[in-house]
This record gives structure tokens, sequence and C-alpha cells, in this order.
């Protein structure tokens, strides 16, 4: 926890324990939690916790670059911990979306930039398809 609040605080982020828990939950998981689903693992420890606390917090990892939302387009902003770049694979049966891995994404920034003219500042890569765990139930 020391750790957490240190981190927090090097974001320019008042350290309260709520944040803490809340971040915590974020680095604890890979499975992109939406504020909805931190609020409700979170609530059972922690009484007074509101899901309005819960976005505006998500709202100011955000901001600061703590973590990273994924919008789907499907109504609910769901959060990642993990800030480094990192396409995921979304799963069009059951909606998990899950960590993949690219090796050398360069050229293909690079061929980006130069077929268009832009420079790239910030990327978000989707694949959609089916996990091994719905593949089983088709
Ligand atoms: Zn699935
Ligand atoms: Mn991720």
């Amino acid at each position: 926890m020391y750790e957490i609040a240190k981190i927090l605080r090097d974001r320019g982020l008042k350290v309260t324990p709520q944040r803490m828990a809340i971040y915590s939950v974020l680095i604890n998981t890979k499975s992109h939690p939406s504020a909805e689903t931190i609020f409700k693992t979170l609530e059972p420890k922690n009484p007074t916790m509101s899901l309005a606390t819960v976005y505006k917090t998500l709202e100011s990892f955000k901001e600061t670059g703590l973590v990273n939302e994924i919008n789907l387009g499907d109504g609910f902003s769901r959060y990642d911990g993990i800030t480094e770049f990192h396409p995921h694979v979304i799963c069009t049966k059951c909606g998990n979306v899950i960590d993949a891995q690219l090796e050398n994404i360069n050229p293909l920034i690079e061929n980006i930039e130069n077929s268009t003219g832009f420079k790239i500042q910030k990327k978000q890569m989707f694949f959609y398809g089916i996990c091994p765990e719905c593949q089983k139930n088709l």
C-alpha cells in the first residue's frame, strides 16, 4: 500500500484510502473492469464508498495517465492499470477483454505515419473474435 500511495502522489493526486483501493484493484487484475465492477468488488469492505466516487476517481486517474480507458462503444468504459501499449482481443460472445502481445509495432506505426503524414501520439488496438472458452460451446 505504501508504494501505491507514492505512485498516486507522484502523479499529483491526493492520497486517500478509497483512491488507493481503486488503484490496487486495477493493478491486481487482468480483467479490465468497468467502474461498476470495481465498485462491486470494493463495496463489501468499503461501505462508505459510492459509485460516483469510483467514477470520479477513475476520471482523475485517466487524466493523470495512471490508467487507460478502454471504450468499446458498448455504453460503458473499462479500465486498464497497464498503461504500456498492448493490443486487446475481445470476445464477441462473452465480452471478455484480454491482453495480447505484439512484438514490434514500430514498422506499423511508421507505415501509418508515412501514409497519412500524421505524427502518432496515442495508440489503441483491438481485435475481435471468440475466446477459447466460448469456442467450446459453439
Ligand atoms: Zn468468450
Ligand atoms: Mn490491457
